[in-house]
């Protein structure tokens, strides 16, 4: 499997679209992801695979904070075969729906890096983590 150090660089559209299918969604649907200007979580670049239109979701911090905890978002989609979940997102152009998964694991990095960026509270997450905790089983063994 051909894998690119830096996907962020690449021009997804010269390895034609599908090329990059059934091997992961964590790192082959996610082109680019930066912190929101406003603090408000991260904004993913997701390429869809039905148009090939590249368009951005924003994923607050608070989804952040389920998914590390091992809980699906409201109105998120839990998707098993892949272990992940992704936002229930549809792409701007042709509708398909945008397959930009996340797992747990990713959820907390992505948390890590907000709270080094000062973008979060640590104290908020933990606050957040156990109202969760207190009101729902986990989803994700
Ligand atoms: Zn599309």
């Amino acid at each position: 499997m051909h894998r690119h150090p830096d996907f962020a660089d690449v021009d997804l559209s010269s390895f034609g679209f599908g090329a990059l299918g059934g091997a992961g969604a964590e790192e082959h649907h996610k082109a680019d992801a930066r912190l929101d200007n406003q603090r408000q979580g991260v904004w993913y670049s997701v390429h869809c695979d039905n148009c090939g239109q590249t368009q951005g979701i924003l994923v607050s911090w608070d989804e952040f904070v389920y998914g590390a905890n091992r809980l699906v978002p409201p109105g998120w989609v839990h998707e098993p075969a892949i272990g992940g979940m992704h936002p229930n997102a549809g792409c701007n152009q042709c509708r398909a729906v945008l397959l930009v998964a996340f797992t747990p694991d990713e959820c907390q990095r992505q948390i890590k890096a907000g709270v080094m960026a000062n973008h979060i509270q640590e104290a908020q997450v933990a606050a957040m983590s156990q109202a969760l905790a207190q009101r729902a089983q986990p989803q994700f063994r």
